[in-house]
């Protein structure tokens, strides 16, 4: 958990991004997804709830069905970042692009709504600060757009504010011009990242490409 100086850190750049239209209310941009949605977001047993009911909820609003199909892994969306720290040595990136390829196929939704959230266990285990955090969930959006520019893609923040929860569609565009002027004033510094949980001498998974059919 972050402490509270850093939380009033964090949260005095959630109402930048709030005050400046890059975090808006997640209703008023419902995800376009007839068949549903594949949505990439943290496992975190202790918001992954609100955030599935709030996609639930996106889709029945929406008139579309009410198909999310969760990919959870630590971090959520920034982890298709090529950028991010976070799980890197595990390809974990081209574990999520073939699953949402997967889900595509199996599925035939073409709808993908990528989510973080804070505060992150995950992202604080690795030193990424939230500006990181969303700056990566927006590349995450470039990426996959750069593969397959037909799905639709929808990029969300998820805050618990202790006394209440909160989802927002995070504008890609707006926080590419946002960051371009006013960023750097809220960049923080990373932390190292505290690897003290992990198991020594864990196998590091070869490379998709290496291994035999
Ligand atoms: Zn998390």
């Amino acid at each position: 958990m972050p402490t509270r100086a850093e939380r009033k850190i964090d949260e005095r750049l959630i109402r930048e991004l709030r005050n400046k239209g890059v975090l808006l209310d997640a209703e008023g941009h419902k995800l376009d997804s007839p068949k549903g949605a594949i949505l990439v977001t943290c496992a975190d047993c202790d918001q992954f709830e609100d955030i599935f009911n709030h996609t639930l909820e996106m889709l029945r609003k929406g008139g579309y069905e009410e198909r999310p199909q969760p990919l959870s892994q630590h971090g959520g969306g920034m982890l298709i970042s090529e950028t991010c720290p976070l799980d890197r040595k595990y390809k974990i990136d081209e574990y999520l692009l073939l699953n949402i390829a997967r889900a595509r196929h199996m599925k035939a939704i073409n709808t993908l709504a990528l989510l973080v959230h804070y505060p992150c266990g995950a992202a604080r285990l690795a030193g990424i600060p939230l500006f990181d955090v969303i700056e990566h969930n927006v590349a995450a959006k470039r990426r996959v757009k750069s593969l397959w520019p037909e799905l639709k893609v929808g990029c969300f923040v998820h805050v618990d504010y202790l006394d209440r929860k909160r989802t927002y569609f995070l504008s890609h565009d707006a926080f590419t011009e946002w960051a371009l002027e006013y960023g750097e004033e809220f960049r923080t510094q990373a932390h190292a990242p505290d690897n003290s949980c992990e198991p020594e001498g864990l196998i590091i998974f070869p490379s998709f490409s290496t291994v035999p059919p």
